[in-house]
């Protein structure tokens, strides 16, 4: 029996172990899937094998620790220094980022999207940006703070902190921040965010399970919104192909996983 877990800090509210549990245990795949209340980072390698992990996922705020901790990082997630899928391949730790190909995958039925403003400068925005920049897509980023945005400037991102920030038109605003996750807040002050929905057509926010105050908000505008649940979904689907090593087909996962969305 192989076993999994996410670690993050809160993780009471992930719904990760369902969607894999429910995978394991429809295609009789012999695994479980459990949750870890990790709040030092740095103690993720240890935790990962003194648990005795087949792989993992990481979630909010230990993915870029998550990166730090591997002895090896593929794919995407060696370009933006983000990790939320880790694999124990005899032993060595190995990193990848399933976050950013689940989100395209969620935001497909908005069709061509051009220009996107960023709400947030974590992991989770690092992975984004670094992929909607490749799909050719301009990408703005508005951060609370200043620190975080020389990445994003440096991929070619427009950076704002809220003190400076310029407003254009967008196709799409993500949020990527953790406000309203556990709080009430918006990932920015009102007066900001109400101009930004009058200057947007999409909204998505990478939060799943709650109707944040930002969503709220959207949705009172009558703005086309998503939830965080398909990007969940997305990434979950990913990740679940690299634990069992592709042995499972990609549709009987997708399958199982959207079920356990129902309960
Ligand atoms: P990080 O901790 O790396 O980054 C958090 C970001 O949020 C920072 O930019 C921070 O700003 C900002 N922030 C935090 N609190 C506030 C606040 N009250 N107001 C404004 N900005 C704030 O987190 P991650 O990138 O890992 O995750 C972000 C969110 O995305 C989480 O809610 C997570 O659950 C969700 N997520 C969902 C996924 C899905 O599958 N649906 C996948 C991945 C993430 P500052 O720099 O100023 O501190």
């Amino acid at each position: 029996m192989k076993l999994f877990a996410i670690f993050g800090d809160p993780v009471a509210h992930s719904r990760s172990p369902l969607m894999h549990n429910s995978v394991f245990k429809n295609l009789n795949y012999k695994a479980c899937y459990t949750r870890v209340h990790l709040t030092d980072g740095s103690k993720l390698r240890e935790t990962f094998f003194a648990l005795g992990l087949s792989g993992a996922n990481v979630t909010v705020p230990h993915k870029e620790a998550a990166y730090k901790a591997c002895d090896e990082v593929r794919g995407f997630a060696k370009k933006v220094g983000v990790v939320n899928t880790l694999v124990n391949e005899n032993g060595k730790l190995i990193g990848y980022n399933t976050d950013a190909d689940g989100f395209m995958f969620a935001i497909k039925e908005f069709g061509d999207i051009k220009n996107i403003l960023v709400l947030g400068a974590g992991g989770t925005a690092k992975a984004l940006s670094a992929r909607f920049i490749d799909a050719g897509i301009k990408v703005s980023v508005l951060n609370r703070s200043k620190e975080r945005l020389a990445y994003f400037r440096e991929l070619g991102c427009e950076c704002f902190s809220w003190e400076d920030f310029k407003l254009k038109k967008y196709d799409l605003v993500v949020n990527t921040t953790s406000a309203g996750l556990k709080d009430e807040e918006l990932p920015a002050p009102l007066t900001l965010i109400e101009e930004i929905l009058y200057n947007t057509s999409f909204v998505a926010d990478a939060i799943y399970g709650k109707v944040t105050p930002f969503l709220k908000l959207s949705q009172s505008k009558n703005i086309t919104c998503k939830d965080g649940a398909d990007m969940l979904l997305g990434q979950g689907v990913l990740a679940n192909e690299l634990f069992v090593n592709y042995e499972l087909k990609t549709d009987d996962i997708k399958t199982h996983m959207s079920k356990s969305f129902e309960i």
